[in-house]
């Protein structure tokens, strides 16, 4: 058995200085993520600061006409917030597609924003992985990779984010709001929070070590078509192969971010232009540098096939 202490902070900017002063902390929200690893031996904390007394867990308008969603608000929460219905569909569907109804209950916004991947390499502790035990190898690279990334992998981890929540903010811009140890805010897009493996795929995002994530905030609504298309091995319960996130306008054009495909939420704006030319004009240019492996190369017609239902269900609805 691994020990290890806890406490409850009572305001983000105290749960911030508990986490960067003390190295091995780290903040637990719902634990549906840290918790199962922290049983496997995968995370070992030797701290851990409870972040569920930070109120944090309200939805609020902002002065933008966006929303501002608390880091605690949980994913059944947000799905079901009659605003994000309505302005945001991309974002509540991509949400019940992931996990289970009672995981939903306990995962929070900055939760699955944080959880780590499911490569079955790092969840292995038998197994060579740079990302569980930096410098150790990737066993997936030479070993199984259906579920891996076809694109932005490195030489030392080929794995994926493998939320859906992800997918859909970043095809709606959303901006990650973070407190640090100094009690000072940050605002950081959503599109520079996840990174590419490189050389250090052990650090998943740009986050500074102790900063705490306040809320995730939404631009106004986009208006539009959303949808989110998830394609798995099961009808439900399971991870995405590919995910597609999309807002499509009446008159063709629109965003269009691909989960399941690469360390982050795949999207390049510049290959939305070919949105109204059809999916292949798009992933054409989106999967240009893919470099599948010879157990995913599935994926990039998949993600082709994919983007065309939802162009097709976007133009029907
Ligand atoms: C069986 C199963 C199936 C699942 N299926 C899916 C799926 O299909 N799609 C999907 O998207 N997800 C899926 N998930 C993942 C689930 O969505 C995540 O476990 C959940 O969202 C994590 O949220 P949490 O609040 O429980 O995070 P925790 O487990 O509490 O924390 C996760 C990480 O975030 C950090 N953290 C938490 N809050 C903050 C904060 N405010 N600031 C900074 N760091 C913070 C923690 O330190 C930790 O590193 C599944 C999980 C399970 C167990
Ligand atoms: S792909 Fe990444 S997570 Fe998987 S074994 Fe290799 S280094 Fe580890």
């Amino acid at each position: 058995m691994r020990l290890f202490t806890y406490e409850r902070a009572k305001t983000p900017a105290e749960a911030a200085r508990a986490v960067a002063g003390q190295p091995g902390a780290k903040f637990l929200a719902g634990g549906t993520n840290l918790i199962d690893l922290m049983k496997l031996e995968i995370e070992t904390p030797t701290h851990l600061v409870d972040v569920q007394d930070l109120k944090l867990d309200r939805i609020e308008q902002t002065g933008e006409g966006g929303l501002k969603i608390g880091a605690l608000v949980s994913n059944t929460a947000l799905a079901s917030d009659a605003r994000v219905r309505r302005d945001y569909g991309v974002l509540a569907r991509a949400i019940v597609a992931g996990a289970s109804g009672q995981l939903r209950n306990k995962a929070t916004t900055a939760g699955n924003l944080l959880q780590r991947t499911r490569c079955p390499y790092f969840y292995d502790t038998n197994m060579p992985c740079n990302k569980r035990k930096p410098g150790s190898g990737c066993a997936a690279i030479a070993g199984y990779s259906r579920q891996l990334a076809v694109i932005g992998a490195s030489d030392q981890c080929i794995a994926t984010h493998p939320g859906d929540m992800a997918v859909a903010l970043r095809v709606l811009d959303a901006t990650v709001e973070t407190v640090n140890a100094a009690g000072e805010p940050r605002a950081i897009p959503i599109a520079d929070f996840h990174r590419l493996p490189g050389a250090t795929p052990h650090i998943d995002t740009n986050l500074a070590p102790g900063e705490l994530i306040t809320a995730v905030t939404l631009p106004r609504p986009l208006g539009g078509r959303h949808v989110y298309e998830k394609v798995r091995d099961r009808a439900s319960y399971a991870f995405a192969l590919v995910s597609v996130a999309a807002v499509i306008q009446w008159d063709g054009t629109g965003r269009v971010a691909f989960g399941g495909v690469a360390h982050k939420p795949w999207r390049i704006e510049a290959a939305e232009a070919a949105m109204p030319q059809g999916a292949a004009a798009v992933t054409t240019s989106l999967f240009a540098d893919a470099k599948p492996t010879h157990d995913n190369a599935f994926k990039v017609p998949l993600a082709t096939r994919t983007l065309a239902a939802v162009i097709a269900e976007g133009n029907a609805a």
